[in-house]
């Protein structure tokens, strides 16, 4: 048995040194991708199973074994999957043939960026271990057949390859941790990371601790994950449990779903309604869904998965049809992500419109605290302006200041012959109520919308239509009420009163006011005050004013 000495290709290097050397936090990685290994290696003997009746059996289940020795600041991670012949073993190790890894160098390299947040979006592989350890070990023995082999390196430019003894197939690692890294071989910090990272992997992970002078087997993570179970499996508590580790929401959800879906672009996804607000409802810019791909964690706050007008939504997407080594602009530009978006969008809406028609005064809570950010989606979502004027619920001149109401029961309350949705916007419901604007229609029994949170100026520039009806601002231009709704006998007075007698006035008001204003008209739209000011119909509204000045335009 001969021992050879190779050089490292001179990018594969690279990389080592980078990893070493610049990036200093989230070293805790290596181990999920050491764990994503080990399964890919079971992926691929369960695959090469099917066909080939020869390979090497084993006695042990399909599984991971992670051992540690904390006096000797050893760390082992074992698998019994497919394995490496001698040429593997090189090729891979000792080459970077992954594109992934390749990707992630030149990004590195090129932006000289010391950011260890980068190599949490990558898949960086298998180097990613020189980060806590000295030395690594992997000793092999391919499930075709042939000897096993013990690749050695200190991460400093080259390795050997031998022959070893190694009876079983599969794949051994030897971590030697540094000095500064003994912790990695603690058993709660292996416990937390593969918890935080590897918990949903397909086979069991065991971690050999001794208790009592015994050694013990444990098993790390969960079996199957809730989400890729069958619903009728699962439990409310179950689904409770999910929420609370994915949100870090204490609170029961209000409502969630569990897709499993089939078609072009397969996925199984578990969206949660939170009950109450997060404290950062309205700042906050990592938003998104959980990802995972084949049970490996990719990423944490897939904003690919979630649009910001749902950005209370809490969850988990799996797929399949992702590479696991898939980076951030891999994620961007990706084209089944935004498939998948757009059913998790439809799932959400759909639910929430289900609790408003069971159970309205739940929805309706929902709807205090989240209500405005939903509004977003009308500038923002066209193609779901159906399901969100659904949605929408509005204070008017006949709610009340507690009340609510939808498009729907305005409409099925309005006055014969209305063909427009009456609003007024303003910044709170006691001085919209007060508004001079309302008088000719509340005195017809017209029912106006109050546009009062500071959301619904875009609201109103993106959704100008509900169905057959346009949304009508009683404050800008003429409004034509002839024949809509009961007119009273003082309505019927005013409009008799001759505008002749007035001619004089407002001439006066005219040349008084010429600095100030544009026109000066006789109004139908008075009741009780003597005068209003109306915006231009292409105008600003009086509120969008003062939001543009508050914004300092
Ligand atoms: P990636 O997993 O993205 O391909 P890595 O750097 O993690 O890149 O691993 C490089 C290669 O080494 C893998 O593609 C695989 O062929 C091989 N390899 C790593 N770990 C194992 C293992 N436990 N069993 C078998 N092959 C492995
Ligand atoms: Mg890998």
């Amino acid at each position: 048995m001969t021992k050879e000495v190779h050089s490292f290709q001179a990018e594969t290097q690279q990389l080592m040194n980078l990893m070493v050397h610049s990036l200093y936090s989230n070293k805790e990685i290596f181990l999920r991708e050491l764990i994503s290994n080990a399964s890919d290696a079971v992926d691929k003997l369960r695959f090469e199973e099917i066909t080939n009746h020869n390979l090497i059996k084993s006695e042990k289940e399909n599984s991971i074994s992670i051992s540690s020795d904390k006096e000797k600041h050893i760390l082992i991670i074992e698998d019994n999957g497919l394995g490496m012949s001698k040429e593997e073993i090189m090729n891979n190790l000792g080459t970077i043939a992954n594109s992934g890894t390749k990707k992630f160098l030149e990004k590195l390299s090129e932006q000289d960026k010391k950011d260890s947040n980068l190599i949490g979006q990558f898949g960086v592989g298998f180097y990613s271990a020189f980060m806590v350890a000295s030395k690594i070990t992997v000793e092999s023995l391919s499930a075709h057949g042939g000897s096993a082999h013990k690749w050695v390196s200190t991460g400093d430019g080259s390795y050997t390859i031998e022959e070893c003894d190694k009876e079983t197939r599969g794949t051994k690692i030897t971590l030697e941790l540094k000095e500064e890294e003994k912790e990695f071989a603690d058993d709660w910090r292996i416990r937390s990371i593969v918890k935080k990272y590897s918990d949903y992997v397909t086979y069991p992970i065991y971690l050999a601790e001794t208790k009592d002078g015994k050694v013990e087997e444990n098993r790390l993570n969960k079996s199957t994950p809730v989400w890729a179970r069958n619903k009728r499996e699962n439990k409310t508590e179950d689904y409770q449990e999910l929420y609370k580790q994915i949100s870090m929401d204490w609170r029961e959800p209000l409502l969630w779903e569990h897709m499993s879906v089939e078609g072009l672009v397969p996925f199984n996804a578990v969206v949660f309604v939170p009950s109450e607000a997060p404290f950062d409802l309205y700042t906050r810019d990592n938003h998104g869904l959980h990802l995972y791909v084949k049970r490996v964690s990719i990423s944490e706050k897939c904003k690919e998965l979630l649009p910001e007008y749902l950005r209370f939504v809490a969850g988990v997407v799996e797929t399949d049809e992702l590479p696991l080594n898939v980076s951030r602009e891999i994620l961007q530009q990706n084209n089944k992500l935004p498939q998948i978006k757009k059913q998790v969008v439809k799932k959400v809406l759909t639910a929430l419109q289900n609790l408003s028609q069971n159970d309205n005064e739940k929805y309706l809570n929902f709807y205090k605290v989240f209500g405005a950010v939903l509004k977003e989606g009308f500038h923002f979502d066209h193609e779901q302006h159906e399901a969100l004027s659904e949605l929408v619920r509005f204070k008017s001149s006949k709610t009340g200041k507690d009340g609510y109401v939808s498009f729907k029961e305005y409409i099925e309350r309005r006055a014969d012959a209305q063909r427009e949705i009456y609003y007024l916007t303003g910044s709170s419901f006691d001085a919209v109520e007060r508004s001079p604007h309302l008088e000719a229609l509340t005195s017809r029994g017209i029912e106006v919308l109050f546009l009062i949170d500071p959301i619904d100026e875009w609201f109103i520039m993106s959704y100008a239509k509900h169905g057959e009806y346009n949304l009508k601002p009683i404050h800008k231009g003429e409004i034509d009420l002839t024949g809509i709704g009961k007119e009273s006998e003082d309505e019927k007075k005013s409009e008799e009163a001759p505008a002749e007698q007035l001619v004089g006035l407002i001439d006066l008001f005219r040349t008084k006011l010429a600095n100030d204003i544009k026109e000066v008209k006789i109004s139908k739209r008075l009741r009780e005050s003597a005068c209003c000011l109306v915006a231009d119909e292409n105008g600003m509204s009086a509120q969008m004013e003062r939001i543009m000045k508050a914004s300092g335009q």
